[in-house]
């Protein structure tokens, strides 16, 4: 197993949390190997609570406290709000140009982002709409918008040239898509850490044996003792190759 290490990663999500649910664990590792992460949330997950009394603009406050926290604990150089509301989000052009402007200022070499066809993740569950759209939205401006010269001439002109990323890294996938396992297990106390801090959408509930136990479920596929897993979509093989990484278990 091989593993690639970008310079930089742009991850973009729907709401405050989902990046530390998903890709936490990764995140925090390529920090420590050098890379600049960004995170891009679309919504302020403004409409998260059932809890009497709690107005969407002081939830909106609230949780981007907590994402700034979360990224503080897990090392993330950046953090982006778009500011739209919690579940009433269209992968629209107007969305799509937002995420080119995104693409375009920090110039990934990871673009990572929800899986936009996900929609029956169990018999007993719909994903989200809004981690759909968000998905669909993150996918269309990385293929082909944010790397077209005529496209967006405004954007160019506020100093943010076209660009491609290499890899696209969809999260929130299914099991039959992964084709990518990222060893968390130096990083997973970081990423339990932040969850906690989404102290309003934690509530009484403590992340740390669900997410050691998904961790351990991903990671039992490839050898890794902990693993988030994606499914990796190359638009542009990298210069930089892949390092060989960890201990592939004898089966
Ligand atoms: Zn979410």
């Amino acid at each position: 197993m091989s593993e690639y290490i970008p310079e930089k990663a742009l991850f973009i999500a729907a709401h405050p949390d989902d990046l530390e649910f998903g890709v936490a664990g990764t995140a925090a590792k390529w920090v420590k190997q050098g890379c600049e992460v960004t995170f891009c949330l679309i919504t302020d997950g403004n409409a998260g609570t059932h809890e009497a009394g709690v107005t969407a603009e002081q939830l909106a406050k609230t949780r981007r406290k907590e994402q700034l926290d979360a990224a503080k604990i897990l090392g993330v150089q950046n953090v982006e709000f778009l500011g739209y509301d919690d579940c009433k989000l269209v992968n629209t052009l107007e969305l799509r140009e937002k995420l080119v402007r995104m693409i375009r200022k920090y110039q990934p070499n990871v673009l990572g982002c929800q899986d936009p066809t996900n929609v029956f993740p169990r018999a007993d569950y719909i994903n989200h709409p809004d981690h759909r759209a968000a998905g669909g939205a993150a996918i269309d401006a990385a293929f082909p918008s944010s790397e077209m010269p005529l496209l967006y001439p405004n954007i160019d002109a506020e100093g943010y040239p076209p660009h491609k990323a290499n890899y696209v890294y969809i999260f929130f996938t299914t099991d039959d898509k992964v084709n990518q396992y990222v060893d968390i297990s130096d990083t997973i106390d970081q990423k339990i850490e932040s969850l906690r801090a989404h102290t309003s959408q934690m509530g009484d509930w403590d992340p740390n044996d669900r997410i050691r136990e998904w961790a351990k479920g991903s990671g039992k596929q490839v050898g890794f003792e902990y693993a988030e897993r994606f499914f990796r979509v190359t638009l542009k093989e990298p210069d930089k190759p892949e390092v060989g990484v960890g201990k592939k278990k004898n089966k």
